[in-house]
């Protein structure tokens, strides 16, 4: 279905828990938090993507928090990806507990999958994560490869101070591994929201430090899939190196999605605070038609975007419950 600005809305992101068992510092407070310790249940998820099927949703995205802490992820991603309408399941993980699960959400139907990684030390790992371990991570990374997930894209926030030292090495990754890393500005959202400007580092910065060491970087034509990131690589290398620039690369013209909070919320835009409650119709067994007709809600009730230079702090939300 298209929304008030004739973008066709296909795309449900859903943060599955609002747990984690990193606190990386820019999306989750070190200590406490919102963590309610309750899940959305498995089958109020299923029936909402069910029901967003009959308003054209047509690709889902498992998120959190971390989705792999959920027990029954794998039923999930089986129930998700065995829908006739759905053409294609993703997930957004720290990679943490990937190589455990990777053969079996692999079975359920998992094809792609994108890996959050802000540094290749290990030490700065620990801090960024809080508790995280750099091994566990590259594991689940080398899982996904070996298992013959594809795309495997790695996500990395680009902080100033914190990990803008090492985006070289990040592209030197995608001269040896067929690993597709994406630079991603930091939001000021959640735990970010007052940081944020501070620490933003453009894309266009970020790709003329590459340039200055690699020369010109050959432009991908984008694929179906890409999102907002747009793609170049190192001639000859075998992944890409992407960049998703939401503050000076103003992509809301082309959005196409949806977000599911971890708390049973349809949230029509990352960057407002505008959210329709989904619970009292899921837990009163409303039918298929009565929850889509509230999606399509949702869908009307995105906004145009935010401002092209500028998105206002988001803080009535945490990014793990948003889901990214
Ligand atoms: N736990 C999973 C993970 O880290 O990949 C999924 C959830 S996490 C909220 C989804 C994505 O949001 C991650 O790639 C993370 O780096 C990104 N993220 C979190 N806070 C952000 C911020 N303030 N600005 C930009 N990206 C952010
Ligand atoms: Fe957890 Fe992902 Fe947020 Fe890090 S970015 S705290 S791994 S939800």
């Amino acid at each position: 279905m298209r929304d008030c600005y004739q973008r066709k809305i296909t795309y449900l992101r859903v943060s599955v828990t609002e747990r984690c068992n990193f606190r990386c510092f820019y999306c989750r407070p070190r200590e406490g938090g919102a963590a309610s310790g309750r899940d959305i249940p498995l089958e109020h998820l299923v029936r909402v993507v069910d029901a967003g099927t009959m308003v054209g949703i047509r690709k889902v995205r498992l998120t959190g928090g971390e989705p792999l802490v959920r027990k029954d992820i794998v039923e999930l991603t089986a129930r998700i990806a065995g829908m006739e309408e759905i053409d294609d399941v993703a997930l957004t993980t720290n990679g943490s507990l990937l190589r455990r699960y990777t053969p079996a959400l692999q079975e359920a139907g998992l094809k792609r999958v994108n890996i959050s990684l802000d540094t290749l030390k290990p030490d700065r790992f620990q801090r960024i994560t809080c508790s995280g371990r750099l091994q566990d991570a590259w594991d689940g990374i080398e899982a996904a490869l070996e298992y013959g997930l594809y795309p495997v894209k790695l996500n990395t926030v680009v902080m100033r101070d914190v990990n803008d030292d090492e985006l070289l090495d990040f592209v030197a990754l995608t001269e040896k591994l067929p690993l597709h890393v994406r630079f991603i500005e930091v939001m000021p959202i959640g735990e970010s929201s007052e940081r944020a400007k501070g620490q933003l580092v453009t894309a266009e910065e970020i790709k003329q430090g590459i340039e200055s060491r690699y020369g010109n970087l050959e432009p991908i034509k984008s694929a179906a899939g890409d999102g907002p990131a747009r793609y170049w690589k190192v001639p000859g290398a075998p992944g890409t190196v992407g960049f998703i620039a939401p503050l000076s690369g103003y992509f809301c013209d082309s959005c196409n999605r949806l977000r599911l909070t971890a708390s049973g919320t349809l949230r029509p835009c990352l960057c407002q605070g505008d959210e329709l409650d989904m619970n009292d119709l899921l837990t009163r067994g409303a039918s298929r038609t009565e929850l889509a007709a509230l999606i399509a809600e949702a869908v009307t009730r995105k906004p145009q975007g935010h401002a092209e230079d500028t998105i206002e702090p988001v803080v009535d939300r945490l990014m793990s419950q948003i889901g990214g």
